[in-house]
């Protein structure tokens, strides 16, 4: 399988350089060249069967003959062992029409663990077969991080570093961190905003000498392998509630659209899917494009679903690169634009074809309490903010037929607070967690200032 960046200025790559690369030279994104599909056939003999099954039959497809069938099998097994439920993804009905798809039984309790234990896998695994180690790197301001160490916490070519903004996490997210003592391990405290530890990140990628230096690699969702992982569920999902001329529909709480945009492939490839419904909460960016037209970035407001406060949507650009017919000219200029004043204006044309497939709405806090609330009472689910801003959207949206699923991505035992304070019921603390409360924590606190980052980062490699 070839990949070819969304902005057309960067050489095409195979599966493993896309996965080692992570963001394009020319600032792009990559995608596959073209989208694999699923003949009827194969998505008969799919249904039904074990979630590891239709992860190799998915995965298969975008590594093509890259990936011997016995390796790729056995990262998957390994990635998904730890799960807390035998189908991994497990659906949940909440009445007729309604589902939950529970993205949260991985060891950090949130929908990245999906990706990100199959991640460390496959590049341990790309790492070998180029004999190298390589600097994994990541900002967080609280899910990510936590996924990303728990997964490369065994790797054996990997060094991982996590930055996130001292005190500005929550306790749980903080201690899924730093509660792991792996010699491969480091966190960093950074004196600054988490928008200040992303910006380290870019400086520490803009140097180039540092970059090659240390085999500089990123764990974000703009790195293709975890969009790839994500598609698994749609299509498991899709082939367990479909029935003959009845699509399934999504609801997805979204941020960055990495993981409705897998969604939009496991369609592509030929899942039963109709629509695909993006939730937002006030950080409305997305919503507002689907429905002027204007992709226009304002100030991130802080609300109960944080892992969706964000002001620019790295994977849309993904949609966009789709929606302009894979004209990357078209991209570049849009790219242009929101670099210089901050926004851009989507044509008719193509925002006709996004709005064939997407709906998009905004559930604010007030708003997502009410949800929490009124399910625990009709349902007796609890609900995390950022699952309940999407089921809040499925209760609203007119526009499908059959069955909608909204993604469960956290665990409400990760967001207690709010959850407390919507429903009057403290989730319970899942077992797993509980030994994390007292275990020992190592952090290093650093300066606001990449060249201390990048000390720290050489310092640990040498020793
Ligand atoms: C990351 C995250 C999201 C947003 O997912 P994107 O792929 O960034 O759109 C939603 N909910 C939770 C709990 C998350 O951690």
């Amino acid at each position: 399988m070839r990949y070819v960046s969304t902005r057309g200025e960067a050489p095409e790559l195979d599966f493993g350089g896309v996965l080692l690369t992570g963001l394009a030279r020319d600032g792009g994104l990559y995608v596959p060249a073209e989208w694999p599909k699923f003949s009827s056939a194969e998505l008969a003999s799919l249904r039904g069967r074990p979630y590891a099954d239709i992860a190799f039959a998915v995965i298969a497809k975008f590594t093509g003959n890259e990936v011997a069938p016995t390796d790729l099998k056995k990262m998957i097994a390994d990635a998904y062992r730890g799960f807390g439920h035998p189908a991994v993804t497990p659906l949940k009905q909440l009445n007729a029409d309604q589902w939950l798809l529970e993205l949260f039984h991985g060891p950090t309790l949130a929908f990245k663990d999906v990706a990100m234990q199959f991640l460390a896998r496959v590049m341990d695994w790309a790492l070998a077969r180029r004999s190298m180690r390589a600097v994994i790197v990541g900002a967080t301001s609280g899910d990510t991080g936590g996924a990303a160490i728990e997964a490369f916490k065994a790797s054996r070519h990997a060094s991982i570093f996590i930055l996130h903004p001292q005190g500005l996490v929550s306790e749980v997210q903080r201690r899924q961190m730093t509660t792991v003592l792996s010699p491969s391990v480091h966190n960093i405290a950074i004196r600054g905003t988490f928008d200040d530890c992303q910006a380290i990140l870019k400086a520490l990628f803009n140097d180039h000498g540092f970059r090659d230096g240390v085999s500089l690699a990123g764990v974000n969702s703009i790195n293709w392998a975890r969009i790839m992982a994500q598609i698994v569920y749609y299509v498991a999902a899709s082939l367990a509630l479909a029935a003959s001329g009845r699509d399934v529909n999504f609801t997805v709480p979204t941020g960055n659209f990495g993981d409705i945009f897998a969604g939009l492939v496991a369609k592509r490839m030929g899942a039963p899917i109709g629509r695909l419904v993006i939730a937002t909460n006030e950080n409305d960016i997305l919503d507002r494009a689907l429905r002027t037209g204007r992709y226009e970035v304002r100030g991130v407001k802080p609300s109960t679903s944080p892992s969706m406060d964000i002001q620019v949507s790295s994977n849309f650009e993904r949609l966009l690169f789709e929606a302009h017919g894979r004209d990357a000219a078209s991209v570049r200029r849009l790219m242009a634009s929101l670099g210089q004043s901050g926004a851009f204006t989507i044509e008719a044309g193509p925002l006709a074809a996004i709005r064939a497939e997407f709906t998009s709405g905004t559930c604010d806090m007030t708003e997502t309490a009410k949800v929490i609330a009124r399910t625990l009472a009709e349902t007796g689910e609890l609900l995390d903010p950022h699952t309940a801003v999407g089921y809040g959207m499925a209760l609203k949206e007119r526009d499908y037929s059959g069955p909608m699923v909204t993604l469960a991505t956290a665990h409400p035992a990760k967001f207690p607070d709010a959850v407390e304070k919507a429903s009057g019921k403290r989730p319970d603390l899942p077992p797993s967690l509980a030994p994390l409360m007292m275990a020992e924590e190592r952090v290093s606190v650093l300066a606001n200032d990449p060249e201390a980052v990048k000390a720290f980062i050489l310092e640990r490699v040498k020793s």
